[in-house]
């Protein structure tokens, strides 16, 4: 065909809804159009593309073996009730008026089925199965062109093994087939929730690519590919000086000097000097915890060190507990017993500044060791860009991500749940231990998490869960958190 045949509808203007620049290039490139909210046409040019890196994907999943399915857009939804996940997507699934049928957002379901009804011995297995499939996602709010659509092409692969060894090397493949994957598309990626230096230490792992339209902020190391969610990073920057003698601890009077950066510039101290104070409640127990400076604390890390959800306290509350409003709480003179918790950077300070629990006073000369009972120090802080890496000591970089892949260990969560056995070696019945594999749209198959759809994994910066009548929902959008 001449190319001037062609249909390549091109146009000069910025389409007014097309904020990211992958969506307004493949719009003005004629790559594709919208049909309706997150539907989109993929037209010629597009649609050639999307080819080109199915045929990557298609080598690279043959080349460790992985045998190609096509399985039905269209699932009986009593399968996505064996493992109670027509619950867990809410209103992400998209249900069949006649309630009987949904429109799958993923397939693990389906091929644990398969699984189920064919796989009988530990010999038929290791097996990798794979498509490149069409899924639905009912997004409360599509954006971002083909990044947030409702209708989406992924690749999803599943590993079936005998052992957990099995799993191992399935996985291993998996991630090496990945690198290449992504080596040819000439992208250049990094990958978070890697071990440092031995590959499938941990259970799942995230290809991300750089980009300012992602929604995941990651601390990234271009030294030596540390990468993490700034949720869990760390960084190896210095802890508080500890002077040899502690002088007595002194209160100072500091009328209407409530922030850290006001503390540190009416004593002429620097802000290295001064330990701010939090207070948050876990349940009904309320904690004190001191950070650095200016250090911010890091709302997903305290989750995890109380093993619980987390709100910071009323100022009613920070006045009946410690005798003062926020600004001017410290660890001494607090009127009410509470759990102490600091930070890592605190661990045996001294000569620092505080609160004194009095409204416009300050303490000085606070020793941790000797004036503080704090029960144990955390890394409680959310990592800032130019911080050392914690594994090589060059500087880190703070970045936003797109998820372009995700490897994950299931293990046995669907097998068991649907009952797909074999029979090991002697004979005895095992539930297969299983992998799943995407690349596209991602769905959250990390069942640690718990996630919204359009606020996924930003609860540091206080979105979270509540409870709308039965149903676990977003508190920023009301959108459906599924714990998939
Ligand atoms: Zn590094």
């Amino acid at each position: 065909m001449r190319f001037t045949k062609g249909f390549f509808p091109t146009v000069k203007e910025v389409p007014a809804d097309a904020v990211i620049a992958s969506h307004q290039l493949m719009i003005r490139a004629g790559l594709m159009r919208p049909l309706g909210a997150g539907i989109y046409s993929f037209f010629p040019l597009g649609y050639a593309v999307m080819k080109k890196v199915m045929q990557i994907i298609r080598e690279e999943m043959d080349a460790i073996g992985g045998q190609e399915f096509h399985l039905p857009a269209l699932n009986p939804v009593e399968l996505w009730e064996e493992t109670d996940r027509v619950k867990a997507f809410g209103d992400i699934m998209f249900h069949l008026k006649n309630r009987a049928l949904v429109l799958a957002p993923t397939h693990e379901e389906i091929i644990t089925s398969i699984a189920r009804n064919h796989i009988k011995s530990y010999k038929e297995m290791p097996q990798i199965w794979y498509q490149i499939q069409t899924k639905f996602r009912n997004e409360p709010r599509p954006k971002s062109g083909v990044l947030r659509g409702r209708q989406f092409t992924m690749k999803d692969a599943y590993s079936m093994d005998s052992t957990w060894d099995g799993l191992d090397v399935s996985y291993n493949a998996h991630a090496e087939a990945y690198r290449k994957i992504y080596t040819r598309c000439g992208l250049k990626f990094f990958i978070v929730g890697a071990s440092s230096g031995a590959m499938g230490g941990s259970g799942s792992q995230e290809f991300m690519v750089e980009s300012n339209a992602g929604e995941d902020t990651v601390a990234l190391c271009d030294a030596c590919s540390y990468a993490a969610n700034v949720e869990v990073a760390a960084s190896a920057i210095a802890k508080a000086s500890r002077t040899e003698n502690s002088k007595p601890v002194e209160e100072i009077h500091t009328p209407n000097i409530k922030s850290i950066d006001e503390l540190s510039e009416f004593l002429k101290i620097q802000t290295s000097q001064c330990a701010k104070s939090l207070v948050y409640f876990c349940g009904e127990t309320p904690v004190l915890i001191f950070m650095l400076g200016n250090d911010q604390m890091n709302e997903a890390k305290l989750q995890g060190v109380l093993g619980g959800d987390v709100r910071p306290a009323h100022p009613e509350e920070l006045l009946a507990l410690t005798g003062a409003d926020a600004g001017s709480i410290g660890p001494i003179g607090l009127k009410a017993k509470m759990k102490i918790i600091a930070d890592n950077r605190l661990e045996g300070a001294n000569g620092l500044y505080s609160g004194a629990n009095k409204n416009d006073y300050h303490v000085g000369n606070i020793d941790f060791n000797r004036d503080v009972a704090v029960e144990s120090y955390h890394d409680l802080r959310i990592v800032e860009g130019g911080e050392p890496c914690p594994d090589c000591g060059k500087e880190l970089r703070i970045v936003k991500g797109i998820e372009v892949g995700h490897i994950f260990k299931l293990g046995t969560k669907y097998s068991v749940s649907m009952k797909a056995n074999f029979l090991d070696e002697k004979g005895a019945e095992q539930p297969i231990i299983m992998g799943s594999y995407g690349i596209g749209h991602y769905l959250g198959q990390n069942s640690r998490s718990v996630r919204c759809s359009s606020h996924l994994r930003q609860r540091q910066r206080g979105i979270g869960r509540k409870k709308v009548g039965r149903a676990v929902r977003c508190t920023m959008c009301e959108g459906s958190y599924g714990a998939v």
